[in-house]
């Protein structure tokens, strides 16, 4: 049995990933759950998978989570200590880490894993689409396996050749054969809005993926297709891809979830009911499939597939995060540093809809592009950037 730890385990994929672990508990010894300060629900949590350690970010909430688990007669070790959670990740206690905290948060967890020489199931994409070849540099160096939790990146993995999937960070796509990958997005819950209606756009409607059921960052993000950008982003790093190996296609169906296109014309798509416990299942089972409790696919019953070109007067965030994705490394830092406080003051109100993608080119307008050279540098801009979208919200925005 390996030893699994989940980082984000009270979130949506952490949801997801238990519930796969629950269909096959002969796979998982889960050891470790962190999150940040969800307490009843990790009560919840150490009851039925009983891990030796629990991490919570916030001290309140580890404070208050040891004296449940006393009360009850659970022992568990609860850690609210940063370094003390870093070790741990790096430690014999850990063989597999479920990468699932959201943001720039994910960082720090999920390099500690990487550099331990972890397998590593990567579903925070914004912490490659910081650190990118700091990242990917890392893994090299230790040996880690990387595996693509993210639907699109999971089913271009699916469809590659053993050699490319070897080779996740360094791969040589032309070499195999590949002339494109095809990163595919539904468009969100405003691909039919009429423009002049969106500055009106709440939170609530914001929210309400109509294929997927996630968190609220990565739904807003989904929302102005800046996921999709981030996602171009990771495409970029994990399969090595340039410019000309990328290409963006809406598809609101969500049922092909990538695809990669060959030299020769063949194309491979990966296809399933838009349920993240696909992927999931997919990378917890590694060389076998597994059960993922999702319904198989009703061909009878799918609506017609459609495809389109993003517009990128509906999507700005898009065209930013693609532009950003070749300028260097303290552009991405920058645009997902930023981005992450104009989500959080959109979903607060303080900002409107269509401020998230101007205060991201604000932001991204103050610095000149540059290559990070280690991670203290790379969370110092992280900072920076927060800081100054938070001061243009203050002086221009608040609403
Ligand atoms: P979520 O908001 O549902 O859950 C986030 C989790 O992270 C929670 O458990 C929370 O407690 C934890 N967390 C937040 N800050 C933390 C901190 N400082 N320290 C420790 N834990 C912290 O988010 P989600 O939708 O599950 O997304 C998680 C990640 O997976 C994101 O990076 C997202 O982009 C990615 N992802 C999600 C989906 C999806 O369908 N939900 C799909 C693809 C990729
Ligand atoms: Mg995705």
């Amino acid at each position: 049995m390996k030893k699994l730890a989940i980082l984000g385990a009270t979130g949506s994929i952490g949801d997801s990933t238990l519930s796969v672990c629950r269909s096959n508990p002969e796979l998982y010894r889960v050891t470790l759950l962190a999150a940040s300060s969800s307490v009843d629900k990790m009560l919840r949590l150490c009851r039925e998978f009983t891990p030796l350690y629990v991490s919570m970010s916030s001290t309140i909430a580890a404070e208050k989570l040891r004296s449940l688990l006393k009360r009850d007669n659970l022992s568990c070790h609860v850690l609210d200590d940063e370094q003390e959670l870093l070790q741990l990740l790096a430690s014999d206690q850990v063989d597999s880490v479920m990468a699932a905290i959201v943001g720039a948060a994910g960082l720090k967890t999920t390099l500690a894993a990487v550099n331990a020489g972890k397998e590593i199931f990567l579903a925070n994409k914004e912490a490659l689409v910081m650190s990118g070849a700091l990242f990917i540099d890392a893994v090299k160096k230790s040996g880690a396996k990387l595996w693509p939790v993210d639907s699109e990146h999971n089913a271009i993995y699916q469809a590659l050749s053993p050699q490319l999937q070897n080779t996740i960070g360094v791969c040589d796509l032309s070499g195999e054969g590949v002339s494109k990958i095809l990163l595919t997005g539904s468009g969100g819950p405003f691909l039919e809005k009429p423009l002049t209606e969106f500055a009106a756009i709440t939170p609530e409607q914001a929210v309400k993926h109509p294929n997927w059921s996630m968190g609220k960052k990565i739904s807003v993000d989904s929302a102005t297709m800046m996921n999709k950008g981030l996602e171009y982003i990771e495409a970029r790093w994990l399969f090595n891809a340039n410019k000309e190996q990328l290409q963006i296609i809406i598809h609101p169906q969500s049922v092909i979830h990538s695809m990669v296109q060959y030299k020769d014309g063949s194309v491979i798509a990966q296809m399933g009911n838009p349920n993240m416990r696909i992927p999931i299942a997919y990378v917890l089972g590694g060389e076998q499939r597994i059960q993922s409790g999702v319904d198989f696919l009703d061909f009878f019953a799918a609506p017609d597939f459609s495809f389109s070109a993003p517009d990128f007067d509906r999507y700005p965030c898009l065209k930013l995060a693609i532009d950003a994705c070749f300028e260097g490394q303290q552009s991405t830092t920058i645009l997902n540093a930023a981005n992450e406080i104009a989500v959080e003051a959109f979903l607060n109100q303080s900002i409107k809809f269509t401020q998230i993608s101007q205060l991201v080119e604000r932001v991204l307008n103050q610095y000149e592009s540059a290559t990070i050279e280690s991670v203290d540098h790379l969370l110092e801009i992280d900072t920076q950037a927060r800081l100054s979208a938070s001061e243009i919200i203050k002086r221009d925005y608040l609403c």
